[in-house]
């Protein structure tokens, strides 16, 4: 199974990635926390990055790019994977059709989280409290939805066009919203 979340900043991507992935025992591979993960780490790509990321702007695609062809390369990612954050780009778009076109496989579905403008922001400022983000203050978090609406959202159409895109309202119980992907993908949940 090969799945892409998507979904403007602070719609829930990170947390029913992690119940998806559970689902289907793939692992969900996060761009966003590879990339902090090196931040913290003090590594060469995390010190690129964070130039990027504090501003709200996207790490250059060369960088992504190599980042994610490495991580599906990884021995767990063999049999499927759920990308959370990737591609953002439709340069990236590319590249990922490339790499799963590399292995034999096709991307499955796309999972869509729709969420309204004002309830994202309120979100991620309270994110920003409990998590301590340094991308999360008001003026880089609504850079990061501009830049969202100029360079991501584009996307949703050309796959789209593929047929393999779920709309779900984000919206809601975090256990709802669960449940409204599962059902899209035709998934009975394990109780
Ligand atoms: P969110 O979805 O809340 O915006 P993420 O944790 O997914 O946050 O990403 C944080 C930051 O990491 C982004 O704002 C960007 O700078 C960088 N990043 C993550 N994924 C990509 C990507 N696919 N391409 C470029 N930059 C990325």
């Amino acid at each position: 199974m090969r799945l892409i979340i998507m979904g403007p900043p602070g719609a829930g991507k990170g947390t029913q990635a992690r119940f998806i992935a559970e689902h289907f025992k793939i692992p969900a591979i996060s761009t966003g926390d590879i990339f902090r993960a090196n931040v913290s780490e003090g590594t060469e790509l995390g010190l690129e990055a964070k130039r990027y990321m504090d501003a709200g702007e996207y790490v250059p695609d060369e960088v992504t790019n190599l980042m994610v062809r490495n991580r599906i390369d990884e021995p767990d990612a063999v049999s499927g994977f759920l990308l959370d954050g990737y591609p953002r780009t439709l340069a990236q778009v590319e590249e990922l059709d490339g790499m799963i076109r590399f292995t034999g496989h096709r991307l499955d579905a796309v999972v869509c989280l729709t969420v309204d403008q004002d309830e994202i922001v309120d979100r991620l400022l309270q994110r920003a409290q409990v998590e301590g983000r340094a991308d999360d203050t008001e003026d880089v978090v609504r850079r990061r939805q501009e830049v969202y609406l100029e360079q991501t959202a584009p996307l949703i159409e050309v796959y789209k066009k593929r047929g393999i895109v779920h709309e779900i309202d984000g919206l809601g119980e975090v256990a709802d919203v669960t449940q409204r992907i599962f059902s899209a993908l035709d998934v009975i949940p394990e109780s």
